[in-house]
C-alpha cells in the first residue's frame, strides 16, 4: 500500500542519513590525521600572460590522497575542513609548502623573471586573528620574497566583514604581499567596496568564461569587469579558459592574464617543474 511504501521510504531515508552521518564522521576523523600522515599534496596550475604567452605564475591547489578513497578534490573536503576548523592547520601547511616550492623554483630558474605563487585563503582562515603574523612567519622561514606571494580571497569571504577585511588587507599590503579577489562576479559584487580594498588583481569566475562565447550576458559581464578593473588599475585574470575561441575573445577584451585547461590542468610538482623548465609560449 501507499502507506507502507511511505513507511519503508522513511526508514530507508533514515538509514541513508545514518550512513551519511557515519561516513562524514569517518571522513572527519581521517581529515584530522591527514596532515600527520602526510596525505596532503599540492598541484599547481600555470597562469599565463596573454601578452607574452609565457607563464608568469602558478596557483597552488590542494589535494588529499586518502588511503581508501584515492585523491580527493578540495571540493570534497574543504567545506568539512572549514566546518571543523581543520582548514587552519591545512591552510598553513598549504602556504608553507607553496612558498617553499616557489623559493626552490626561484633558485632553479635564477635568470628568468621571478614567478609568483597564488595561494587560496578560506573565510575561516581569514577570520583568524593571527593570520597576518602566521603568513609573515612562513615567508620569513621559507625566504620567499613577499612580493612573489599572492593571496586569493573570495569576494564573499571579504564581504563577511568588509571593514575588518580592508584592515587585514592593508596589513598584507604593508608587507608587500600581493592580493587577489577570487571568483569575482558571483558574490555580492559590491563595486563600491572594491575601491576600499587594496587589492592588485581580480580573478573572473570561470562560470562567466565557460560560456562567454555563446552567452551574450556573460560576455557583457566579463567586458564590464574588465573595464572596471582597468578603471581601478587592477590586473585581471580569467579563470577556466578551456577553448581557443574563449582565448581570442579575452584577447579582444584586453584581458591580460588567463588560467585554464586550454593551457594546462593543475599538475603535480614534477610535471609543473618540467613545464616550467620547458617554458612554453602559448
Ligand atoms: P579556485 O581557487 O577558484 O581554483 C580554480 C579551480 O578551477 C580549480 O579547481 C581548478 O582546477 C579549476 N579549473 C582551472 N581551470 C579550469 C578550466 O579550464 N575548466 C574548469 N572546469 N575548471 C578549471 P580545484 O583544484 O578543484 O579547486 C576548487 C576550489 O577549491 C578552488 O577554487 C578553491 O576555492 C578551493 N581550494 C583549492 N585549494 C585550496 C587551498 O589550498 N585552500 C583553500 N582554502 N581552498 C582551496
Ligand atoms: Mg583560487
Ligand atoms: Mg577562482
Ligand atoms: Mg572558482
Amino acid at each position: 500500500s501507499a502507506k507502507s511504501d511511505g513507511k519503508a521510504q522513511v526508514a530507508l531515508f533514515h538509514a541513508n542519513m545514518h550512513k551519511r552521518a557515519v561516513a562524514m564522521l569517518d571522513l572527519e576523523n581521517d581529515l584530522r590525521r591527514a596532515l600527520d600522515r602526510d596525505e596532503m599534496l599540492l598541484h599547481y596550475q600555470p597562469i599565463i600572460s596573454l601578452d607574452s604567452g609565457k607563464i608568469v605564475g602558478v596557483e597552488a591547489l590542494v589535494r588529499w590522497h586518502h588511503t581508501d578513497r584515492g585523491v580527493l578534490s578540495p571540493l570534497d573536503f574543504i567545506p568539512l575542513a572549514e566546518e571543523t576548523g581543520l582548514i587552519v592547520p591545512i591552510g598553513e601547511w598549504v602556504l608553507r609548502r607553496a612558498c617553499e616550492q616557489m623559493a626552490h623554483w626561484h633558485r632553479e630558474f635564477p635568470d628568468r623573471p621571478p614567478l609568483q605563487v597564488n595561494v587560496n585563503l578560506s573565510s575561516r582562515q581569514f577570520a583568524k586573528t593571527d593570520l597576518v603574523d602566521s603568513v609573515t612567519q612562513v615567508l620569513a622561514e621559507t625566504a620567499l620574497d613577499p612580493a612573489r606571494l599572492k593571496l586569493e580571497i573570495t569576494e564573499s569571504a571579504l564581504m563577511e566583514n568588509a571593514q575588518r577585511s580592508a584592515h587585514i588587507l592593508e596589513q598584507f599590503k604593508r608587507r608587500d604581499i600581493q592580493l587577489s579577489i577570487d571568483d569575482f562576479g558571483i558574490g555580492y559584487s559590491s563595486l563600491a567596496y572594491l575601491r576600499t580594498f587594496p587589492i592588485d588583481t581580480i580573478k573572473i569566475d570561470k562560470s562567466f568564461i565557460i560560456d562567454m562565447v555563446t552567452n551574450r550576458d556573460n560576455l557583457e559581464i566579463v567586458r564590464t569587469i574588465a573595464a572596471l578593473a582597468q578603471n581601478l588599475n587592477l590586473d585581471v585574470i580569467a579563470e577556466g579558459v578551456e577553448a581557443p575561441d574563449q582565448l581570442a575573445q579575452l584577447r579582444a577584451l584586453g584581458i591580460e592574464y588567463a588560467q585554464g585547461y586550454l593551457f594546462s590542468r593543475p599538475l603535480d610538482t614534477a610535471a609543473i617543474t618540467a613545464l616550467l623548465r620547458q617554458n612554453p609560449a602559448w
